[in-house]
């Protein structure tokens, strides 16, 4: 439960946003279109809290990511809140009687403010547009770095409101005017002093491997003090800032155990930035890390478990696997599938894990010539009746959402379904 509250906590403070303009509404002092103008104030109004809690995310408190289940998760918030926020704005400008307001500077910053979110928006749909796709350089990193205008035309629509002739609602207005301060101190925080508090720590790659034809595993040692402890299925952001095409800062599990001195990650060559890694990363290279980050933690389950990684999803389980020390303490079946048997890595470790951990099944498959893996073989080797089971899953996000929806047919608890998010846009 608490791992939603953060959830929780942003649907009540919409409701609250509406509450406050309900208990205290604007005072009518003949205003013409009265009623349309109360409505687009309460769209408004939910619109900044809601962006205000996506620049809160932006900020990836580590301290929040209890009441998310991760910051995987709190980037899954950002997203919808972001969502919420793009889409009421169209709402919130047909409710607005902008014809009896009359154009003035207030209704131009409104302008300006809403093409310019639509325009970073609608790159999110990038890979679909060519118009678009062109805009970003069809680049995650392109479209990162045009998000990053999103909190100015936060801040010019928050000015539009104190600028057009507004209602008389001190008290709905203050409440609206705290999430502004909010929003744009994460804003600031985010693009500006951020850099001077968070931890960026200085590694150097001390080994390069390729366990097959597109898979880079880099083997880091921290230059002077490692980053924090971390926990096995957690992951970091590394950047190599030597090498320009490799100074982009990206997430990726650690895949070597909690207790190694070592930082190993396993790297699937996909895009620019992994294919370039997977060409061109040498030993000797500088690296910075921030982290770790995450609660994808199996520890934290019940006493039967079915991990299912799907291609390099299987990294957090290689950091379960590799930091047990020989000592199970859940029954559990591990299903790993790929495509075709060049693609799997590290397999000779997990089998190896497996006749070490007597309560550790491996069930490896490749489905390009065994058929796909379904929920019903996971459910039928599992006894038959899952719903006691905590289910881990991490692989492509088709797969991952099929499994889970079988998973709770089945009457799995949906408390019990964990999942790492691969994808933050
Ligand atoms: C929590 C987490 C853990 C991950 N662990 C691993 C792992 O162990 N091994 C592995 O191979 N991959 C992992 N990934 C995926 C990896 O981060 C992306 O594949 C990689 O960043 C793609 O970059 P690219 O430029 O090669 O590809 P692109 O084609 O540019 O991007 C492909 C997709 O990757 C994501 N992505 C790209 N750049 C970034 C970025 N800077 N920050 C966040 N997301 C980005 C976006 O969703 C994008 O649509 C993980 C992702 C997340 C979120």
């Amino acid at each position: 439960m608490k791992h939603r509250s953060g959830n929780f906590t942003v649907i009540a403070l919409v409701i609250l946003t509406v509450i406050v303009w309900l208990v205290f509404p604007p005072i009518n002092h003949g205003t013409e279109n009265f009623a349309r103008a109360y409505a687009g104030e309460v769209l408004g109004s939910i619109i900044i809290v809601l962006m205000s809690c996506s620049l809160f995310l932006s900020t990836r408190p580590r301290w929040a990511e209890p009441f998310f289940g991760g910051l995987d998760k709190m980037y899954l918030t950002h997203r919808r809140t972001s969502t919420g926020a793009f889409l009421l704005m169209f709402v919130h400008l047909l409710t607005v009687p902008i014809t009896t307001v009359g154009l003035r500077l207030g209704n131009y910053l409104a302008m300006i403010s809403f093409l310019g979110i639509v325009a970073i928006v609608l790159p999110t749909l990038a890979p679909h547009i060519p118009f678009l796709n062109r805009l970003t350089q069809s680049t995650y990193e392109g479209w990162k770095k045009l998000h990053r205008f999103i909190g100015i035309f936060f801040i010019t629509g928050f000015i539009h409101s104190l600028t057009i002739k507004g209602l008389d609602a001190f008290i709905a207005i203050n409440w609206v005017q705290f999430f502004f301060i909010i929003g744009t101190a994460s804003y600031l925080y985010t693009e500006v002093f951020g850099k001077f508090f968070r931890k960026y720590v200085p590694y150097t790659v001390e080994a390069v491997n390729h366990p097959n034809g597109s898979t880079t595993e880099v083997v880091l040692r921290a230059k002077k003090d490692p980053i924090q402890k971390h926990r096995a299925g957690q992951f970091l952001f590394v950047r190599f800032p030597k090498e320009k095409l490799l100074d982009e800062s990206h997430p990726f599990t650690i895949s070597s155990a909690s207790h190694e001195d070592v930082l190993r990650l396993t790297i699937k060559a996909g895009g620019d930035f992994t294919r370039h890694l997977f060409s061109s990363l040498q030993a000797g290279m500088d690296a910075v890390i921030e982290g770790a980050y995450g609660m994808f933690d199996h520890k934290t389950g019940g006493q039967k478990q079915i991990w299912v990684a799907g291609g390099i999803g299987v990294t957090p389980f290689l950091s379960f696997i590799r930091s047990l020390d020989g000592n199970l303490a859940q029954d559990v079946d591990f299903y790993y599938t790929v495509r075709h048997r060049e693609e799997a890595v590290f397999v000779e470790e997990i089998e190896s894990a497996a006749k070490q951990n007597p309560r550790l099944k491996v069930y490896i498959r490749f489905s390009s010539a065994e058929g796909s893996l379904t929920a019903e073989e996971i459910i039928k080797n599992a006894g038959g009746n899952i719903n006691g089971h905590h289910i881990y899953m991490c692989g492509p996000l088709p797969m991952v959402q099929a499994f889970e929806k079988k998973f709770l047919e089945a009457n799995v608890p949906a408390a019990n379904i964990h999942y790492e998010e691969f994808n933050f846009r």
